[in-house]
């Protein structure tokens, strides 16, 4: 057996029971493709007993480590091979230089620079790719503020399926690229991701494709529930303290805070204790904060929204209420930072562990400054932050005035340190 199919060897059972609609728990068929409900998202439900019966965290230690190790929480049925890059287990790092500089004595950074096309993006569009082909689609769609674009493209190119990408025209350079190259076909939009997101949708009885936007299909969420599952494990199945997560349309908190649901009610939690859930955004967009600060369920579109961070310029999420329902049961907080200090952060924290953080990951130092600062976050609480992209996907956000040595052959040594 060729490592990359160990799942052949695994006992096909497809643990989903159903889909169920957030918004009122409507119960849908999980054997066909599902969309929306009530214009909200779904959620894929288990038969978390016949889980239980089927397998222990003993058993998955011994696989390969990718998320598909999880295979039996995951919605892969029986016979699918999932169309894969080979992504997930992601390292979990300890940084405590960062840490210290922050007033931390516990501070963790999962990596998910070291992903597939260098964002967490593949988690939810490896999963969301593969039950497309089980399900028969030829042609994908998304509407992207960059990264997801980028790894639907690549793994359409995997699945030898066609992709149609739609991008704000000053999406960063290298997602416009990542998706040229693989082959999608790529477009510039001069307008914002939600006006993606509507020729996507508009364009779907036309073109006949599926529309895998961030949280209208039900397994990318899915996918980045596994970032959730991974943490258990690599933490010895304890939760940290505090997870602090760069939100834009919300599926990696969502499906975290959902992991964490599963594995509490399968028993394979040391602790009942769940961490508190932090969303940080940028001061450029930040409908969840605004939300959240006004006990509001569902939160109101963010103007001229604007951020490098452009995984959080995300103005209006679909899964809004989910988000904040996640964030208040966990007892965290949603925070907005300065727009203007993101880059000179990105600088410091890359400078001072050599982790690849990207933008979004820099916001939320600025968000874990301000919680210890103001006392919601302990010095001695384990906090953990998603590094959900590399940072060198941002050429343009961090300008450089590098000097030159214009003679080689006579250079003055004193002046370099
Ligand atoms: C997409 C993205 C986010 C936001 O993720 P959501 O699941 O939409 O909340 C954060 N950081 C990066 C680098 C991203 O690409």
């Amino acid at each position: 057996m060729v490592p990359h199919e160990f799942w052949k060897a695994l006992r096909m059972t497809d643990f989903v029971t159903h889909l169920e609609a957030a918004i009122d728990g409507t119960r849908l068929p999980a054997d066909r493709i599902q969309t929306l409900h009530a214009g909200r998202p779904l959620w894929v439900r288990y038969d978390l007993d016949a889980v239980r019966r089927s397998v222990m965290p003993e058993d998955i230690a011994r696989r390969p480590p990718t998320l598909w190790r999880y295979r039996e929480l995951l919605p892969l049925p029986d016979g699918t091979e999932p169309v894969t890059l080979g992504e997930g287990m992601t390292p979990v790092l300890a940084a405590p230089r960062l840490g210290a500089s922050l007033g931390l004595d516990d501070l963790w950074i999962k990596d998910e620079s070291q992903l597939p096309t260098g964002s967490f993006k593949s988690r939810g569009l490896a999963m969301a790719v593969t039950m497309g082909r089980r399900f028969g689609v030829r042609r994908l769609a998304i509407p992207t503020a960059g990264n997801a674009g980028g790894a639907l493209a690549a793994y359409a190119a995997r699945a030898g399926m066609e992709a149609f990408v739609f991008m704000p025209k000053d999406t960063p350079v290298v997602n416009q690229m990542e998706c040229a190259l693989a082959g999608a076909k790529t477009f510039l939009v001069d307008g914002l991701i939600t006006d993606c997101g509507a020729i996507v949708r508009n364009g779907a009885a036309h073109m006949g494709w599926f529309d895998c936007s961030t949280l209208k299909e039900p397994y990318r969420l899915e996918g980045k529930k596994t970032m959730g599952l991974e943490l258990a494990e690599q933490f010895g199945w304890t939760l940290p303290d505090v997870i602090v997560y760069p939100t834009g349309g919300g599926t990696g908190l969502i499906g975290m805070w959902k992991a964490f649901a599963e594995l509490r009610a399968l028993g394979w939690l040391r602790s009942e204790k769940m961490p508190r859930m932090v969303a940080v955004q940028s001061d450029g967009c930040a409908p969840i904060p605004r939300a959240f600060a006004a006990g509001e369920r569902f939160a109101k579109p963010w103007e001229n929204a604007a951020t490098c961070a452009s995984g959080l310029r995300v103005p209006a999420a679909v899964g809004d209420f989910m988000i904040l329902d996640a964030i208040r049961e966990s007892g965290g907080c949603a925070v907005a930072v300065a727009e203007g200090r993101i880059v000179a952060a990105m600088r410091r924290g890359v400078a001072a562990e050599g982790i690849s953080l990207c933008p979004e990951a820099a916001a939320c130092l600025l968000a874990i400054e301000a919680l210890v600062s103001d006392g919601r976050i302990a010095p001695s609480d384990r906090v953990v932050l998603l590094n959900t992209g590399a940072a060198t996907k941002y050429v343009e956000a961090v300008p450089l005035t590098l000097p030159l040595i214009e003679n080689p052959q006579s250079v003055d040594y004193a002046r370099l340190a």
